[in-house]
């Protein structure tokens, strides 16, 4: 068993997908164990994001993520971070595997529907970011 953070990004919200990502993972053997809908601030984009601060898309990828309100989850199943990657698909949804999230959904590399942890590490980093230990729900 694995946790991973994921977030329907505004973008995903303004395109009434929510459900739609939310089927997918079920479908693939990923449950959700926290969840909340967020209206994040710049602040609260460039903290997430810190890892990426250097980079040269940082203040258009903060200005996006708190351009609307998101879906914060935290998901759990058997490989999670790995699969979760699987179903959004490559980062730009132009390289994104038939069938993917971002292909099926996302407009641009900047726009790409939904956020998914990288690694373990990372992973825990990104739910307690977002979640205290009472709003991850073990599931039975
Ligand atoms: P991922 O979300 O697939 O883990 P990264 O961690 O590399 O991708 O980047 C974080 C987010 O920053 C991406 O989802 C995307 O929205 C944005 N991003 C990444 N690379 C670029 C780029 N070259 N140009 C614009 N935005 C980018
Ligand atoms: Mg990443």
């Amino acid at each position: 068993m694995e946790r991973t953070l994921s977030i329907v990004k505004p973008d995903g919200v303004k395109k009434n997908v929510i459900g739609e990502v939310i089927k997918r993972f079920e479908a693939n053997g990923l449950r959700p164990v926290a969840m909340k809908m967020m209206h994040l601030s710049k602040k609260d984009a460039e903290g997430f994001y810190a890892v990426h601060s250097e980079r040269p898309f940082f203040n258009d990828l903060t200005d996006f993520m708190s351009s609307g309100p998101c879906l914060v989850m935290a998901l759990e199943g058997p490989d999670a971070i790995k699969k979760n990657r699987e179903l959004m698909g490559a980062t730009n949804p132009a390289e994104a595997d038939a069938g993917t999230i971002r292909a099926d959904f996302a407009d641009s590399i900047d726009n790409n529907v939904v956020h998914g942890s990288d690694a373990p590490e990372t992973a825990a980093i990104e739910i307690s970011y977002f979640f205290n230990a009472m709003e991850v729900c073990d599931r039975v």
